[in-house]
């Protein structure tokens, strides 16, 4: 058996093997202390005795599916190994095989998903002399979505930030520090000739039934990307023993036909996921979504993260949304009848490829029967899409009826017991059952005649497991016994008896439940493979089931929270009527978020400043702008009076490194880094938020940076730009660039102290109410007091900055000492001079240790002395 377990474990590579041994699920050596580590299951071992016992943990068998879920969390790749034949049957050792691999990117268990993600194993082809761009392909095995792109080597982290994919298969030998932080945990390393492109188009070409590529958009430059695909053709063929019949197409994701938002921006304006908690809750994604079934919610997730940029097909969706906004009593009706649908897609997905329960067709089976519904309310709707869905909605009837004929109601949501197949489906199986169930009665009248024929009143049938059915006869009455009866068993004061009809009927009775449960096995697999053999079908169809839920949902978003549909144009206009934060206006209580108007346009200069105290809502208001412009070009409605959105190609969104510190790196790098992505990238059509930018640094670089960086997009860029600053210095770019204009927060000064009134106004701010601000949050007065006076005086005699700050608060039972010395004065101080004068390049690093130290020793001489 050892031998068999190491053959298996040569076939799953690196995955951690679980083996099949009666009712449990084994794993030796290291593998057994991983996982023991890893579930906290006792490490125990096989042959103790020996010389070299072996480790070794397992499960009970019906634990299956919570510890692979586990595993799979802690990102390992799981081979599960079955017993292939009935061990009760098999000759010798049983046989054994890999079931399947599973792997973070390959689940197609329900309970394993995310309900409202999709899942995705992503496959990477690296840049090589003849092919400058990078290749990737993803499939989310649990629906059949597959897709591939070709990306310069900079949008890759991007397309993996937006994907979250959980998987990322690359060749062996490539460098994985060139795919970045994302990809960390996540890597499957697989060997170079499975990425081969010779291999990858006949893979292709099987998998998906064509004779060439062409037809999905993939032409010479997309050489990578089909080797990345065919990888994951490659990969998944190893590791799931089934068809794969749901991947049936390919789409090729065209970077220029969506927004792009890069990895900072989709972080930054927590679409999927908010900052703080990395959770979808508070997201925008979170609070946008009505959606009735994960379908829906998935499909939002994926117009989320490809945004349009092509008119039409935004309107499209806006006609559609709008109809069904207006139809208040179709909307209601379908989203009452998606209730009915189950997540179509990856039980069709799983039907294929995994393991599919009773209760999983019979799911498919429900759905079905609610699409005639469906069907029927779309067709009274007539936009352009809804009418499209309606037509394309394959009902898939004849599969409805044969299923519908064949699961019993309710269905059991386990094979073992069977009773998933109902009667009349099948005479056979009724015959077995009737046989099963009507053996008592057949025993009752048997024992009847047979007193009666022999004469013997106490005869009774009786049944145990080593003899079976058998007739027992007390020994009172042995001399009427028969002689056709075979003697089986003596005991105290009986004989027990069978007779050649009672055997015959046994083997029936008996046999009749394993029979009956066999043929419902066979015919459920029947039904399965109908439903595999279904697949294209059930996927277009749950396909469009997404789509009205989508459109659905947001029809009733837009109705519930006053949505507005935006005039979607091609020039480079941003208006917006009394916008909100669509996260905000739905957390803050009806009424409290204050909305605001945004005004680009030809006159009005497509760069806006503005200013205001910290907490006043600047960074709040430049995301609802962003968010409301990326929410229409989804095609949804959106938080807002009234709105003209000129299409934007790209978002960028730049939060200052100060507003980002969970993020724990060198934070000004990476924010001139990210600043110069946008520099370099954002195109005249762009849309650019920047908030805060040049605070990691101290305030003359940092105003200086963003003077430039506002000069440089309005003379070389002039794209929309937002750009929120405490910077007041930098209002005075209004007079000079006329593309620039002033905006600032009112605020308003109510007995020296401050309310927000969140109001964005024209004009630029005259104070920045940072010792409010300090005020509001506790700082101690004394400190907010010192500061006023410091500031009164930097204020009127800017250029005597040391004069002023040397001047102590006089307070009564303030400790001074705290404030005597300034950084001013540390800068006359004598070993500052020292440093100054020090020749750093000609210094011995002896020499150097002893300067320290000389220096450390002066300064603690001055501190003994001054205390
Ligand atoms: P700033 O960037 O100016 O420091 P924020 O945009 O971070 O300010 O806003 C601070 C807080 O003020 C937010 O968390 C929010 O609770 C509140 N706020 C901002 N804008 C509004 C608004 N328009 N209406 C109501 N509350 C708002
Ligand atoms: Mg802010």
């Amino acid at each position: 058996m050892m031998q068999q377990y190491d053959r298996a474990k040569q076939e799953c590579g690196d995955a951690l093997l679980l083996f099949r041994m009666g009712d449990f699920y084994e794993l030796f050596h290291e593998d057994a202390k991983v996982a023991a580590k890893a579930l906290g299951m006792t490490l125990t071992s096989r042959d103790k005795n020996s010389e070299s016992p072996v480790a070794m943990a397992g499960f009970p068998h019906h634990q299956l599916d919570s510890y692979l879920g586990k595993l799979i969390k802690l990102g390992h790749r799981v081979a599960v190994c079955e017993q292939v034949e009935d061990p009760k049957t098999a000759k010798g050792l049983v046989k054994r095989e890999i079931a399947q691999i599973v792997s973070p990117g390959t689940l197609t268990d329900t309970s394993l998903l995310e309900p409202t993600q999709s899942n995705y194993l992503a496959a990477i082809v690296s840049p090589a002399k003849s092919s400058p761009q990078f290749g990737v392909a993803w499939l989310d095995i649990s629906t059949g979505r597959f897709l591939l792109a070709t990306v310069a080597p900079h949008e890759l982290q991007d397309l993996l930030a937006r994907l979250n994919v959980s998987e990322i298969l690359i060749e062996e030998g490539t460098d994985e520090e060139s795919l970045g932080a994302l990809a960390d945990g996540k890597i499957t390393t697989r060997p170079a000739w499975s990425f081969a492109r010779k291999n990858a188009d006949d893979l292709l070409l099987g998998q998906l039934k064509v004779l060439t590529l062409d037809g999905f958009g993939v032409d010479e430059h997309d050489g990578n990307a089909v080797r990345a695909a065919g990888g994951i053709v490659q990969y998944i063929k190893e590791t799931q023993n089934n068809t794969l019949d749901h991947i049936d197409s390919l789409e090729k994701y065209c970077p220029s036909e969506h927004v792009e938002i890069d990895q900072a921006t989709w972080r930054s304006l927590e679409i999927s996921q908010t900052i703080r908690t990395g959770n979808q809750d508070g997201s925008l994604f979170s609070v946008i979504n009505r959606s009735v079934t994960p379908m829906g919610a998935r499909q939002l997730g994926i117009w989320l993260t490809s945004p349009l940029r092509n008119k039409a097909e935004i309107l499209d969706r806006q006609d559609a949304i709008g109809e069904l906004l207006q139809e208040s009593a179709a909307r209601t009706e379908i989203r009452a009848e998606l209730k009915n649908v189950f997540d179509l897609q990856r039980l069709v997905g799983r039907a294929t490829t995994g393991r599919c329960l009773p209760r999983d067709l019979a799911a498919i089976q429900k759905t079905l029967a609610t699409l005639p519904k469906l069907k029927s309310q779309l067709g009274k709707l007539g936009s352009k899409l809804t009418q499209r869905l309606e037509v394309d909605m394959d009902l898939c009837e004849d599969l409805q009826t044969e299923m519908k004929a064949a699961l019993a109601d309710p269905c059991p949501a386990q094979m073992k017991d069977g009773g998933f197949i109902c009667e009349g489906y099948n005479k056979e199986l009724d015959g077995l059952r009737k046989l099963a169930a009507g053996g008592k009665q057949w025993i009752a009248n048997y024992q009847k005649t047979i007193c009666e024929q022999t004469g013997i009143p106490s005869l009774k049938v009786g049944f145990n497991k080593v003899f079976g059915y058998y007739l027992e006869v007390t020994n009172t009455h042995s001399d009427k016994v028969p002689t056709d009866f075979i003697r089986k068993q003596t005991l105290k004061n009986a004989e027990r008896y069978v007779t050649p009809e009672l055997k015959e009927y046994e083997e029936k009775v008996l046999t009749a439940d394993e029979k009956a449960l066999i043929l419902e096995l066979e015919l459920f697999n029947g039904l399965r493979s109908l439903v595999q053999s279904h697949a294209n079908r059930l996927k277009a169809t749950a396909q469009i089931v997404a789509y009205v839920d989508v459109l659905a949902g947001l029809a009733e978003l837009a109705a519930s929270q006053s949505y507005c549909r935006p005039e979607i144009t091609e020039d480079h206009s941003l208006m917006i009527v009394e916008g909100r934060h669509p996260v905000l206006d739905l957390i803050q209580p009806t009424g409290a978020f204050v909305p605001n108007d945004t005004a680009i346009d030809e006159d009005v200069g497509f760069i806006h400043l503005i200013t205001g105290p910290n907490m006043s809502g600047k960074s709040t208001y430049i995301r609802q702008v962003a968010l409301i412009t990326l929410m229409a070009q989804i095609g949804s409605f959106v938080p807002a009076k009234q709105a003209r959105i000129g299409i934007v190609d790209r978002i960028f969104a730049r939060i200052g490194a100060s507003d980002e510190l969970s993020r724990g790196q060198s934070t000004f790098m990476v924010e001139m880094t990210e600043t110069a992505r946008i520099l370099n990238t954002a195109s005249s059509r762009s849309l650019v938020i920047l908030d805060e930018i040049g605070r990691g640094t101290s305030t003359y670089d940092g105003v200086s940076l963003a003077w430039s960086i506002v000069e440089y997009i309005h003379d070389h860029i002039g794209c929309r730009t937002l750009f929120a600053t405490h910077y007041h210095e930098l209002c005075e770019l209004e007079s000079i660039f006329s593309g620039v204009k002033n905006y600032c927060v009112s605020v308003q000064e109510w007995e020296e102290k401050i309310v927000f009134l969140h109001k964005i106004v024209a004009g630029a701010a005259d104070k920045s109410y940072g010792i409010h601000v300090a005020q509001l949050a506790g700082v101690p007065d004394w400190v907010n007091r010192r500061a006023e006076q410091i500031l009164s005086r930097l204020e009127s005699k800017p250029d005597a900055q040391s004069d002023s700050t040397r001047t102590k608060l006089s307070q009564p039972n303030s400790s001074e000492s705290g404030l005597q010395m300034t950084l001013f004065e540390i800068s006359d101080h004598p070993l500052i001079e020292k440093i100054r004068n020090l020749d750093t390049d000609n210094v011995t690093p002896m020499k150097a240790l002893e300067m320290l130290s000389e220096w450390k020793a002066n300064v603690e001489q001055e501190r003994s002395h001054s205390s």
